[in-house]
């Protein structure tokens, strides 16, 4: 046998077998290694067992096993002697050949050992080339995880700030034609903290992620969808002309507006959109900082629609945040004051009351009206803070006119938003201007507008139900604009209905007004609830007013809102008997 040539040629093959990761490789190599020496019996086994095993009965196998500790080189079996060869693979394994014929020669032997030291390389190649396999496989996951972690959003899958800025990054540096331009929406949810806070946080996840995959389906798939933190998700979309990002703003807003199917409930959704198109210069995030914008401007006049980026937007906003900054240091330095509008007896022509409104005596801008800041107040949270300043303020004013007129006090009314009226410490801050300040608890009212008192009614529940046992009562003011709540009438301890300015206005000249009126009045007395008419500013509306029955009258006509010592001035001559407003005096 001339082993040298087939012996560089088997060894070629053996180790290309084991470049290729196959499971029948080592077998292949042991089949031909037995072929070589002419063998019957091919084996690679363990201390306890067989990896393989070629030429061998199942009764037979255990002798052979029996074996591998000794190493013997023959093994006596039913089909006759084996002459046995053994060759360690590794420290587990080891290749056995055997042969009925003969004994391996000499060369053979030689051969065999070389071929074993053969694959026991190999393996040791293949286990470490497939361990450097696997270790950089598992480098390249661990490294798409980090990039996946870094740049998307968890719960929905989409692409998170940082990769929807480095997207507009890299497009705003790509020159576009000249009928393109970049355009970024940015959509923020309504009322999702609402859905969070009714169905729970799994609910509200549910609804992020159905809203990923409307917008997602939405857009060209040129065009890239991403959350940026909460409920706040931008397009950044490729658009010929403004026109076209507002045609996208409309879709979107369409689908949002469609319920979602969460938790086997249909949740309404609906959502805000701010667009910004990209001007040359724009940097990333700038540009999605004016598409912010332009959602916040949406919201702030009702939400559910969109709106284009512009310059001014930036001055009123910038404007609104120098008036948020001002209104929190006036509250802080005590510029914002109540001022006291009188309300008379229609019968008497007395003041009996004040209406207490605020004022913001501003040290640039001079005296303010609340139009001018109330709703600043309520959607920067600083609406309890005002309400309650002008409360104690009101309470003080007035509380100190007991000595001056011999503890007649008139009755004092002060306007409460729908926000302070769910405010948990409302009683709390009630009965605290009431103790500083003297002022009984039965001559105050507390005004709250009919919308109010709907919309907040459970929360508020508590709150009233407190303040009812300090005597205070409630005044419906701007009745007839708002819904309908003449159930709150009976529930709650409402001791005023005041009659909007709108219908007092159309008195004398408009029927339905006078109808209205009339009727509203009439149910009031039935109900033992008494009237004021607000906004008088003829002696013809308060002339109708009397014949119909109102017990109370405020307006332009019997005095402006005025500050403390003005009021304190109008309320003694009023109780002095000299007020002339041509009413009759008892
Ligand atoms: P309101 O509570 O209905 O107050 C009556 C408003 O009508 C006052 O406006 C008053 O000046 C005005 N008014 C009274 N008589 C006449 C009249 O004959 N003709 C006309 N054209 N207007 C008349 P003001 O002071 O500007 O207050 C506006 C609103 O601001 C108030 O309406 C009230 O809703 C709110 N407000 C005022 N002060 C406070 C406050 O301390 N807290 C809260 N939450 N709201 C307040
Ligand atoms: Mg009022
Ligand atoms: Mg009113």
């Amino acid at each position: 046998m001339s082993s040298a040539p087939w012996s560089l040629h088997l060894l070629s093959e053996v180790l290309a077998a084991f470049t290729v990761e196959s499971p029948t490789a080592l077998r292949d190599v042991v089949s031909r290694v037995g072929e070589a020496v002419d063998a019957e019996v091919m084996a690679i086994l363990t201390a306890d067992d067989f990896v393989l095993c070629s030429g061998l009965t199942r009764q037979e196998k255990p002798a052979l096993l029996a074996m591998a500790a000794s190493g013997a080189s023959e093994l006596q079996l039913d089909g006759g002697q084996l002459h046995l060869f053994w060759a360690p693979l590794n420290d587990r394994e080891r290749l056995v050949v055997g042969r009925y014929r003969e004994a391996f020669s000499l060369e053979e032997r030689a051969l065999l050992r070389g071929m074993g030291r053969c694959i026991q390389l190999s393996t040791q190649v293949l286990a470490a080339v497939k361990a450097e396999q696997e270790a950089l496989k598992a480098e390249q996951i661990a490294k798409e995880e980090a990039i996946r972690e870094a740049t998307c959003d968890h719960l929905t899958g989409l692409p998170n700030r940082r990769l929807l800025l480095a997207h507009l990054a890299t497009r705003l540096a790509a020159p576009l034609a000249a009928d393109r331009h970049t355009a970024v929406l940015f959509i923020d949810l309504d009322r999702f903290k609402q859905i969070n806070d009714l169905y729970g946080h799994p609910a509200g996840d549910e609804v992020l992620r159905q809203v990923g995959q409307r917008l997602s389906s939405l857009v060209r798939g040129s065009d890239l969808v991403g959350r940026i933190s909460g409920d706040e998700f931008v397009v950044v979309a490729e658009v010929r002309e403004q026109a076209d990002a507002l045609t996208l703003a409309g879709r979107i807003l369409e689908q949002l507006q469609l319920p979602l199917e969460v938790q086997g409930r249909a949740l309404p959704s609906s959502g805000s959109i701010g667009i910004a198109i990209a001007e040359a210069g724009d940097d990333p995030e700038t540009l999605m900082a004016n598409a912010d914008l332009a959602m916040y401007s949406v919201k702030q006049q009702g939400s559910g629609r969109f709106a284009c980026f512009d310059a001014s937007l930036r001055e009123q906003l910038q404007e609104r945040a120098r008036i948020e900054e001002e209104l929190r240091s006036g509250l802080a330095a005590s510029e914002i004051r109540a001022w006291f509008q009188p309300i008379l007896s229609a019968v008497h022509g007395t003041v009996i009351g004040f209406e207490a409104l605020a004022r913001w005596h501003h040290p640039q801008r001079g005296l303010l009206a609340p139009a001018a800041f109330i709703a600043i107040a309520e959607e920067t949270g600083l609406l309890r803070e005002l309400d309650a300043a002008v409360l104690q303020d009101a309470c003080q004013q007035i509380g100190g006119w007991g000595d001056t007129f011999d503890g007649l006090l008139p009755r004092l009314s002060v306007n409460i938003s729908a926000t302070s009226l769910a405010d948990p410490l409302l009683s709390l801050r009630v009965r605290e201007a009431l103790t500083s300040s003297a002022f009984p608890g039965d001559q105050l009212f507390l005004e709250i507008t009919e919308t109010t008192l709907v919309e907040d009614v459970a929360s508020a529940f508590t709150n009233i139900a407190e303040l009812k046992t300090l005597g205070i009562r409630l005044a419906i003011d701007d009745f007839g604009t708002g819904y309908s709540s003449l159930r709150y009438l009976r529930r709650f301890p409402v001791g005023i209905l005041k009659i909007d300015r709108s219908f007092v206005d159309g008195l004398g000249h408009d029927q339905e007004d006078e109808v209205i009126v009339e009727t509203v009045i009439r149910m009031a007395r039935s109900l033992g609830v008494e009237v004021v008419a607000e906004g008088v500013e003829t002696l013809n509306q308060e002339e109708i007013l009397r014949r119909l029955g109102c017990h109370y009258l405020q307006g332009f006509l019997y005095g402006r809102p005025a500050d403390g010592p003005t009021s304190a001035a109008l309320y003694a001559t009023s109780l002095a008997g000299m007020l002339g407003v041509g009413l009759p005096t008892s």
